[in-house]
């Protein structure tokens, strides 16, 4: 049997691809074109770590895809897949990303071929802070230049380790901890960055569905609650995704997709539990109560509402395209879908929430961490207790009238304190969040619905992603 994936396009060129069909519906001249799509620098670094007794060599990239804005912004990936292309790839989907949720940054993408699982913490700390040296002496991290961030197999963890890394070699730099986002709140990090990426995923699928002819479009009707939802991968992205959406806003996880084969329930799963499982087992199989399927990627093509593939890219390519029969995907991961694998699903009348705008919520709150430690402040320090006693104010005014007229009126117990409560950093963040996810819907759906030429999502996305980074470069005189 042949291997429909070994015809497909590499991620990059599929992203190029991607990017060559909108700028085809665009009016800009070849020559802009190029220079955005372009990737504009790739450094390759081989670094010698000693280990166990001898010396490990590890080879890592950071690449640059746009500067039209500085700093550039994005991940930095720990796998054994990491590779130029796929980095390349990425870093391309950060500039339309960060375009495209307004965040304002160029785009860039880092990663380190290893196993973070065959090492323990003290040596993945010695990688790190090594990896770390060799891109801080580049300004490839740096609070005005490049800015990292979490991404497959890193985390908080990591990211104190680079700032910290950073701020040893800068020892003056009063902006040092804008080095890199995604650190834990008591090291300059910002409340609700872990979960970001899930949360937008939840406020995305939100947005959609307050657009009835958009949910129609998907084939689908009614509102989120109820719906049947399979993830692929319950890494920080899918866990938190279906976490949200089954705990908060009525969906039923029927399926779950892990490395070692799936569970599936048509009564709904529950994520807390299987996370726990395959915390304590390395694995979905033997969770009780559900059905394990042991050829995983089988259930990505599961009787569904919505298939969130929250995993790694081209999982769903030309070989699989035509047996989904999810009628909605919204892509937690970037790039799960091969542009072979897109054009079959948008011939088949699909609707794709495309990665670029449906994992944003991690930079958004990336951004806002990155103002947050420039600015030295937290959100909300100045403004809450002043907000809270603008609002007693009002109460009191209200229970005065109220007594002093003989209204007898009483204000619910949950209303008076939940009016009463001053926004902390937490809520701040989400309202953001939520108006990021909200206004970046809105503006691809009018160029998806306002334009005749334009079939899909994706496209839409694109073209809005384009255009501002477009304009931008033609402010700067390109
Ligand atoms: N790695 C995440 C992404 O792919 C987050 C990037 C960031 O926060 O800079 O969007």
């Amino acid at each position: 049997m042949t291997n429909p994936q070994l015809q497909e396009p590499s991620f990059r060129e599929s992203v190029d691809l991607m990017f060559n069909r909108a700028v085809r519906l665009m009016d800009l001249s070849p020559g802009l074109e190029n220079k955005i799509r372009v990737c504009n620098s790739t450094y390759t670094v081989r670094f010698g770590v000693r280990l166990r007794g001898k010396i490990e060599t590890f080879t890592g990239y950071r690449s640059v895809h746009s500067e039209h804005m500085e700093p550039v912004k994005g991940g930095i990936r720990y796998a054994l897949t990491v590779h130029q292309d796929e980095v390349e790839a990425l870093a391309a989907l950060m500039t339309y990303k960060c375009a495209l949720v307004e965040a304002p940054f160029g785009g860039s993408k880092g990663g380190l071929c290893i196993d973070p699982r065959q090492w323990d913490d003290h040596e993945l700390e010695q990688i790190t802070r090594r990896f770390a040296y060799e891109l801080i002496k580049r300004d490839l991290i740096h609070p005005a230049q490049n800015v990292p961030a979490p991404d497959m197999g890193t985390g908080e963890r990591e990211m104190a380790w680079i700032a910290d890394q950073y701020a040893r070699m800068n020892t003056t730099d009063i902006n040092a901890k804008a080095c890199v986002t995604g650190k834990p709140p008591h090291a300059g990090g910002i409340q609700g960055r872990v979960e970001a990426t899930g949360r937008g995923v939840q406020y995305a699928l939100r947005e959609f569905f307050r657009h009835p002819g958009d949910v129609a479009a998907a084939h689908l009707s009614g509102i989120l609650a109820g719906k049947r939802v399979v993830v692929q991968g319950l890494g920080n992205v899918g866990y938190h995704a279906a976490k949200f959406l089954s705990e908060e806003d009525g969906c039923k996880i029927t399926g779950i997709i892990e490395r070692d084969g799936a569970l599936v329930d048509e009564d709904g799963l529950n994520v807390e539990e299987v996370k726990a499982w395959t915390q304590a087992h390395g694995g979905v199989k033997g969770f009780p109560g559900a059905t394990w399927v042991e050829d995983g990627a089988s259930v990505l093509e599961a009787d569904c509402d919505i298939l969130i593939p929250a995993a790694m890219e081209g999982v769903i390519h030309r070989g699989n395209a035509d047996r989904i029969s999810a009628p909605l995907i919204i892509e937690a991961a970037n790039g799960p879908i091969t542009f072979g694998a897109d054009e079959i699903l948008r011939k088949k009348g699909t609707v794709i929430i495309p990665d670029m705008y449906a994992n944003a919520g991690g930079v958004t709150v990336s951004y806002f961490e990155w103002v947050k430690n420039l600015s030295h402040i937290r959100f909300g320090r100045m403004q809450r207790r002043a907000e809270e006693a603008r609002s007693r104010l009002l109460v009191e005014e209200l229970e005065r009238l109220s007594a002093d007229k003989g209204l007898g009126w009483t204000l619910a117990a949950d209303f008076k304190d939940k009016f009463l409560r001053g926004d902390d950093e937490l809520a701040l963040v989400r309202s953001g969040l939520d108006d990021t996810m909200r206004t970046a819907y809105q503006s691809m759906r009018e160029v998806w619905h306002g334009r005749d030429d334009v079939e899909d999502l994706r496209t839409a996305a694109y073209i809005v992603a384009i255009s501002r980074v477009a304009q931008t470069y033609r402010s700067k005189g390109l």
